[in-house]
């Protein structure tokens, strides 16, 4: 099927005979569980209305996959710790401002009298360190390898200006290494992985390829739009049904195996592999980016020295359940009660790409 515009992966007429064919194909099937590991295809599903439509035997599971869900409590403490410093303007993305930590939140912190700024993207964090130069600017960088390479650019932009003032508390996530750390643990059963595009569109669908020869995991790259989705799901299936575990790519339109040479360069150049703690999931071996010691100076974990922190969860919360895909989000007693998306108690109700926050909003 050649669909390469954007109004193409909307068409009503064609999901419906693709909806048609998949029904007939698991008709009579034991359930398949797939994970959209991505929280950008949680929402599409949602959005789209996909996940009513879905037959009974293709089951989908949230993952990981959304960049401030995953960050750990202690990682939001040491933000919250950085923001109590008055020389220090904290900067970061929105959905990361309002995420609880032990005690409060950096918008609560800013509230207070705390410099925390909003920025839409890296460089802008850059560009306040260079009208600050008396103060110290913090960038709180989160995400996938999609926004690791952006901030590896401020980083090199800043080296390259000389601006002494700039540093980033990379909390950045790998997903390689968390698909295998899921499939590690046995509180799981999957099928398959639904990749997401925009990642895979950096690090080439050649990355997945551990994951489903080393597992028997069939693993198809999936682009954002209800037919791509659609498409993948159906590519899963057929996998599935011939035994196979391969590594198939649907998102043509952006992926190669290869990925994106110049950006893989940068990655490589500014950050080097490190474990990272995970909500939920704990220290997972190899999945985070840690700033190599040729750019220390603009490392803020080791430009300032972060006090022990001692991070208080709360109890109630199953964050950490809903990442690993072991509960939905209404199974938490939270949900809807007091976890809403204006007084959110956990990462995955704050979050646009949350999958607590797409429960809330999709469904009743
Ligand atoms: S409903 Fe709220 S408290 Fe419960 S898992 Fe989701 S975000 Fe966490």
């Amino acid at each position: 099927m050649a669909l390469r515009y954007v109004d193409e992966f909307r068409d009503g007429g064609l999901a419906a005979k693709i909806l048609l064919r998949l029904k007939k194909t698991v008709h009579g099937l034991e359930p398949m569980h797939f994970m959209e590991i991505c929280g950008t295809h949680t929402v599409a599903v949602f959005r789209s209305g996909l996940r009513d439509m879905l037959p009974e035997a293709v089951r989908l599971v949230s993952g990981p996959g959304c960049p401030v869900c995953v960050t750990a409590d202690e990682d939001i403490d040491r933000a919250i710790w950085f923001a109590r410093r008055p020389e220090v303007i904290v900067t970061s993305f929105g959905d990361l401002l309002r995420v609880p930590g032990s005690e409060s939140s950096l918008l609560e912190e800013r509230s207070r009298g705390a410099d925390v700024r909003m920025v839409y993207a890296s460089y802008e964090a850059v560009k306040i360190a260079q009208d600050h130069p008396d103060r110290e600017v913090v960038f709180i960088g989160i995400g996938f390898e999609t926004t690791a390479p952006t901030v590896a650019a401020a980083i090199r932009q800043a080296a390259a200006q000389g601006i002494d003032n700039f540093s980033v508390f990379s909390v950045h996530k790998l997903l390689p290494p968390v698909m295998r750390a899921l499939l590690d643990s046995d509180s799981l059963r999957l099928d398959g992985f639904l990749c997401p595009g925009h990642v895979t569109t950096v690090i080439g669908a050649r990355a997945y390829e551990e994951v489903a020869r080393g597992y028997g995991m069939p693993c198809v790259v999936t682009g954002f739009e209800p037919l791509d989705i659609l498409q993948g799901l159906s590519m899963l299936v057929d996998q599935k049904r011939s035994g196979r575990h391969d590594v198939e790519i649907q998102y043509r339109r952006g992926v190669t195996w290869e990925g994106n040479p110049a950006a893989q360069k940068l990655l490589e150049e500014i950050f080097e592999p490190a474990d990272a703690a995970w909500r939920g999931l704990g220290s997972i071996p190899g999945s985070g980016l840690a700033i190599r010691s040729a750019y220390a100076d603009y490392d803020a974990a080791r430009r300032f020295s972060i006090p022990e922190i001692r991070v208080r969860e709360n109890p109630a919360c199953r964050c950490g359940d809903v990442l690993r895909g072991v509960i939905r989000p209404p199974e938490c007693p939270l949900f809807r009660k007091v976890c809403r998306p204006q007084t959110p108690k956990g990462p995955c109700m704050v979050s646009s790409e949350g999958t607590c926050g797409a429960y809330y909003r999709y469904t009743s």
